[in-house]
């Protein structure tokens, strides 16, 4: 038996279609939801994630604006581009593509963008704020991820989970929302959580051991051939999620080894087509979300 395919792209697509109409929906009171993108360096990965986003922004009628700076643009140079759009009233979504060059000081940028139209969901008050249930945007990956689980049925409800990553993109706020209790999210959201989270790391001793356990495996690395998920390290029937990212020989992989864990698991993630189509529709969700937020008058 193969595991259940937990298709991201068509579910991304579904999305879409539906942002599609939130955005008309907006463009009837005059607000035009617009992302604002700055692009430091030349990292070949990050041209291409940033295209796709600009993309998928004009399939669903978002508009975008960029701004690409070199390799040795200051903090102060990207903070100022920063608090421009913070105060620019047409720009409802802020997006400063990660990784930054080494001289750049990540949390100083992160920290200046408005947390309103931080749809990235990093800056320290919206990730701080998830415990809370009050984070004005959740980082997207992650949000991908839990939207992809809830999507399938796949119930966390005092699972072991175990995610293999432990950055602020991905690791830290995952275990966040996975380990939530339901009562701090909103009605709507329908989302699964109240899982027992693990997240490890680069030292963390015998890893096999601790993934075997597990009833959800999460990975995030990004460094094969150093790190493979391979069938050993899963479980009969587990859930597996990968998010890992490796480019070998102009093919994009994933951290899984796939067509040998598809005999174990009973669901995984394709890679590609898997977690990165909903990291860009979250994305978008957010940006629409920012909009509304930023104009539309509560009723109450
Ligand atoms: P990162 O900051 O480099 O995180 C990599 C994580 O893997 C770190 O926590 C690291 O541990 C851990 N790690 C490295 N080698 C390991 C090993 N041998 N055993 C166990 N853990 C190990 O990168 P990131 O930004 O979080 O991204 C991680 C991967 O996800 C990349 O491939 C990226 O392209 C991909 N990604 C995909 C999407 C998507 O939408 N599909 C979105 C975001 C990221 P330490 O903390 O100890 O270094």
């Amino acid at each position: 038996m193969k595991a259940h395919l937990l298709d991201g792209q068509i579910l991304a697509n579904e999305i879409l279609i539906a942002l599609r109409d939130d955005v008309e929906r907006l463009q009837e009171q005059d607000v035009y939801p617009c992302l604002a993108v700055c692009l430091v360096g030349e990292d070949p990965a990050s041209e291409i994630y940033v295209r796709h986003k600009q993309r998928a922004c004009e399939k669903v009628g978002i508009r975008s604006v960029s701004i690409r700076l070199s390799a040795k643009a200051t903090t102060h140079e990207i903070m100022d581009f920063v608090k421009d759009w913070n105060e620019d009233p047409n720009v409802h979504g802020i997006l400063v593509q990660l990784p930054l060059p080494e001289h750049v000081d990540r949390y100083t940028i992160l920290s200046a963008i408005d947390p309103r139209k931080d749809v990235d969901g990093f800056h320290p008050a919206n990730v701080g704020s998830i415990p809370h249930g009050r984070a004005y945007h959740k980082p997207c990956t992650p949000q991908g991820i839990q939207t992809l689980l809830s999507h399938y049925g796949v119930d966390l409800d005092g699972k072991n989970v175990i995610i293999v990553n432990r950055s602020i993109v991905v690791g830290q706020p995952l275990a966040l929302m996975l380990g939530q209790p339901l009562a701090l999210m909103l009605v709507q959201d329908e989302v699964h959580a109240n899982a027992t989270v693990t997240i490890a790391h680069d030292h963390t001793r015998n890893l096999p051991a601790l993934t075997r356990k597990a009833d959800v495996v999460i990975v995030a690395v990004g460094r094969r051939p150093e790190f493979v998920l391979t069938a050993d390290m899963v479980k009969r029937d587990a859930v597996v999620v990968d998010v890992g990212i490796n480019r070998i020989a102009g093919k994009v992989i994933g951290d899984v080894d796939f067509e040998a864990v598809r005999r174990i698991a009973a669901w995984i993630t394709p890679c590609p087509g898997g977690v990165g189509p909903l990291t860009i529709a979250t994305l978008l969700q957010n940006t629409v979300q920012a909009a509304r937020l930023l104009n539309v008058k509560p009723l109450f």
